[in-house]
């Protein structure tokens, strides 16, 4: 019997095979992936690239249930009226239900030369880039892959094409606060200036300059792939289109991830990915919710930079005045906090006391609360200021977390939990992370895990409980 079957093998497809069986779906299940290996996070693809975490680290705990997962198969073709995808090797699969999950690529730097590595799968983090690397792309991927190997000793330039990191993300002082963030992990910057070329162990700028690069590595965004979509005559416009049931305009054919286009946002966060795929195992099996993506929180793993954005960014006047025409409408407000030397700078846009938009820079304590209150629309705490330097600035200072704080903040995980996991024998930062799912989500929290299981070791050889 055809059932269901998946094209890709990243976090959506892995999501949604978990999905359906945790549902109750137990028809057959085939997930037809184009890489040698199982589903991995993409988003901690920078911590294998500085040697910080060993690429099986990555790997997804294979789905539970009945999915049959075939690796190296890349589909080359979808028969819509015959209802068959087909395989490079000339493979055949029938289905009753088609799923794209066909994630993104990088984008092309603009040049090609064998320097060059895309960051996009485990093929491009391994192994370890030796000698000078320059980074092309100063956005939020790029300064990533930046401060991680900063921080691991690698010569880094990063090189930008505009005036300021990340400012398609980040207003003026938090791009300020990255820029810090990045000089203090060693890395140059080259801002303004594009890479040209690159040639003999040497990127070439556009102003002429050539800087050292065993490595030119691209960060310059990404293109959801939409290959087999096009081919097959289905709606593309950046991502593939789906309506409120994740449906193409094939009512067979769905798509979630990074390739998928709904309400003109095409995906880009392990976030949208695991929505989608939730989404679309509760339509699968018999929902009639759609679709209703929630509200847009972007936590950027940025090795030394604790970083929130919620909502569209909205930049203050230069110099941080409100703009003429920008004053507040009656119940609108805005709080900020910057000290942009000290490594920190929020700001928040509240309506009627809810957050409308917000960056939080440096602000450990403040990030979670500010993501789940504006996912939530809830209203903020009337001391504003206890939110952004939060209300336990004991441990704050001390250093120590309590047990009840979230370590991993994409996974919901407490020190308690890690602890917990620790004493049932998991000993090691992979080893923590299969247990709990810390560290497996944007990877922000992998300093902080290993911090904490280096902590636990010592209490462990001197027999104290922490
Ligand atoms: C360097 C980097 C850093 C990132 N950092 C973050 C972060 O900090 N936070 C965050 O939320 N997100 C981050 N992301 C984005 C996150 O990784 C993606 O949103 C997530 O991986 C999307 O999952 P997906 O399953 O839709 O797509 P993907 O992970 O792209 O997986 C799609 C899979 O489909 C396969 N495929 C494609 N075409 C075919 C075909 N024709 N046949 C068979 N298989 C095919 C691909 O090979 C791939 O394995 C980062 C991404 C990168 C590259």
């Amino acid at each position: 019997m055809n059932g269901i079957v998946v094209v890709g093998h990243g976090p959506a497809a892995h999501r949604l095979c978990a999905s359906l069986h945790r549902l109750g779906h137990r028809s057959p299940v085939t997930v037809l992936g184009a890489e040698p290996h199982a589903a991995y996070n993409r988003a901690l693809l920078p911590s294998v690239l500085d040697g910080t975490l060993p690429a099986q680290a990555l790997e997804l705990a294979a789905p539970p249930g009945n999915a049959r997962v075939r690796r190296a198969a890349v589909v080359t073709g979808v028969d819509r009226a015959r209802r068959e995808v087909r395989t490079a090797d000339g493979t055949v699969y029938g289905y009753e239900v088609l799923v794209l999950a066909t994630g993104a690529r990088p984008r092309s730097p603009g040049f090609d030369s064998p320097a060059v590595r895309r960051l996009g799968t485990l093929a491009d983090a391994e192994p370890p880039p030796e000698g000078p690397v320059v980074i092309v792309g100063g956005g939020l991927r790029g300064a990533g892959a930046a401060a991680a190997l900063g921080r691991a000793g690698h010569e880094v330039t990063l090189v930008h094409s505009g005036p300021r990191l990340a400012h398609r993300d980040l207003d003026g002082p938090a791009s300020a606060v990255l820029a810090r963030t990045l000089e203090e992990a060693g890395v140059a910057l080259e801002l303004d200036r594009r890479v040209a070329g690159a040639e003999h162990g040497k990127a070439v700028l556009d102003d002429g300059r050539l800087l050292a690069a065993a490595t030119v590595l691209a960060c310059a965004g990404s293109v959801p792939e939409t290959a087999v979509a096009r081919a097959a005559g289905l709606e593309v416009r950046r991502g593939i289109v789906v309506d409120d049931r994740l449906r193409t305009g094939d009512p067979r054919i769905h798509a979630i991830g990074d390739c998928a286009e709904h309400a003109g946002a095409a995906g880009d966060s392990l976030t949208s990915a695991w929505e989608q795929a939730d989404a679309l195992a509760g339509i699968l099996t018999g929902s009639d919710s759609p679709y209703r993506p929630t509200r847009r929180v972007l936590r950027p793993g940025i090795r030394g930079l604790e970083l929130t954005v919620v909502g569209p960014v909205e930049e203050p006047a230069p110099d941080g005045e409100p703009a003429p025409g920008d004053d507040p409408a009656p119940g609108e407000e805005t709080v900020s906090l910057s000290d942009p030397g000290g490594g920190r700078h929020a700001r928040l846009r509240l309506r009627d006391g809810r957050i409308r938009s917000g960056i939080v820079a440096g602000f450990p304590q403040a990030v979670a609360a500010v993501g789940r209150l504006y996912a939530r629309d809830l209203p903020v705490p009337s001391d504003r200021l206890a939110l952004l330097i939060g209300s336990a600035g004991g441990y704050a200072a001390s250093g120590a977390l309590p047990d009840t704080a979230v370590v991993c903040q994409c996974n919901n995980v407490t020190r308690k939990a890690l602890r917990q996991a620790w004493d049932g024998g998991a000993r090691a930062l992979p080893a923590l992370a299969a247990a709990t799912r810390a560290t497996t989500g944007c990877g922000t929290c992998v300093p902080a895990v290993g911090r904490l299981c280096a902590e636990l070791a010592r209490s462990t050889e001197g027999g104290n409980r922490p």
